[in-house]
């Protein structure tokens, strides 16, 4: 068990479940609505924390009505089917989710793993940390952007907010002032895009979208508080991120390692890769990084090696 209380009060009727280990992936926070239609937002906390929640709310694990997902990872739609299997609720995610959630080999290609290697670096890893996600999983139906969905007096509105993965969404808690921001995640290693489906400029270009509703509260999906103090400001830095990994590339180009692959051995985005699978990660976000750095001018990539135009 975690040395912090399992669950915290968001506003009537909406609790936080945070994840164990400070909601550090392979854990990730939950979010309960304790609402006519008891409902609970992702579902890649322990199940232990969900748990307690639901009896210190007078509620057994059998009375959930209805899993809604924000996207389509494993830290995400985690333990949904074991939930449903023990309360027989309704597993909604976003149409672009479908694919990825029901099936494993399509979370696969999601992600974009196609070597065995690769494969086989990722298998272990789930092996070890996250076994219950390599079945295949019930989705009953989708969710619309920016249509609410009703839990009784609780609405939660999504909004679809692509570039971590192509299906990620948001979701606005009774209005926009208090927003699921999920893996706009506010942690200090920044935003991840390391998949296929992911997409470094909408991703911008949604937390952008974020600010600009100017909410007074971001839940994070890995990080155990709420942000409400100078949240703005957080988000900014967050998004500032890109560049800077921009000009960190630019600058070790300019050192001399000239592709992806080098670029990623040193590496850049994680502080360090803690499995090797990280590696095929790490080295999918340095290609988007060269792909924008390219359309801006100021790299160009001739037989296969990078080449500086201007820093
Ligand atoms: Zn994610």
């Amino acid at each position: 068990m975690s040395d912090y209380p399992a669950h915290i009060e968001i506003e009537p009727h909406v609790h936080l479940v945070r994840g164990e280990n400070e909601a550090r992936f392979p854990e990730a926070n939950t979010l309960l609505i304790d609402d006519e239609i008891l409902t609970l937002v992702d579902a890649g906390s322990n199940p232990n924390q969900v748990f307690s929640t639901l009896k210190d709310l007078g509620h057994q694990p059998e009375d959930l009505d209805r899993i809604v997902l924000t996207h389509y990872h494993a830290d995400h739609k985690g333990y949904a089917n074991v939930l449903r299997q023990i309360s027989d609720c309704e597993v909604l995610c976003h149409p672009l989710a479908q694919d990825g959630v029901m099936s494993f080999s399509n979370m696969l290609k999601f992600i974009g793993i196609h070597s065995q290697v690769v494969k086989d670096h990722w298998l272990n890893l789930l092996d070890a940390r996250l076994p219950h996600v390599k079945e295949d999983y019930i989705v009953d139906g989708n969710f619309q952007d920016g249509k609410a969905i009703s839990c009784g007096e609780v609405e939660l509105i999504p909004l679809h907010s692509p570039g971590h993965t192509h299906d990620h969404t948001c979701f606005g808690i009774n209005g926009l002032e208090k927003i699921l921001l999920v893996d706009i995640d506010l942690t200090d290693f920044g935003p991840w895009y390391g998949n296929v489906v992911s997409d470094l400029e909408r991703f911008k270009e949604s937390i952008q979208r974020i600010i600009d509703l100017q909410p007074e509260m971001g839940i994070s999906s890995h990080l155990i508080e709420p942000v409400t103090v100078g949240l703005q400001e957080q988000l900014k830095s967050y998004l500032a991120l890109f560049q800077r990994r921009d000009d960190d590339i630019v600058q070790r180009i300019a050192e001399g390692y000239d592709t992806a692959k080098k670029l990623a051995h040193i590496p850049i985005i994680y502080p360090r890769i803690p499995h090797p699978v990280y590696y095929a990660f790490e080295e999918v976000m340095i290609e988007k990084h060269i792909e924008h750095l390219i359309k801006e001018d100021r790299i160009i990539r001739e037989n296969g090696q990078l080449l500086l135009l201007r820093t």
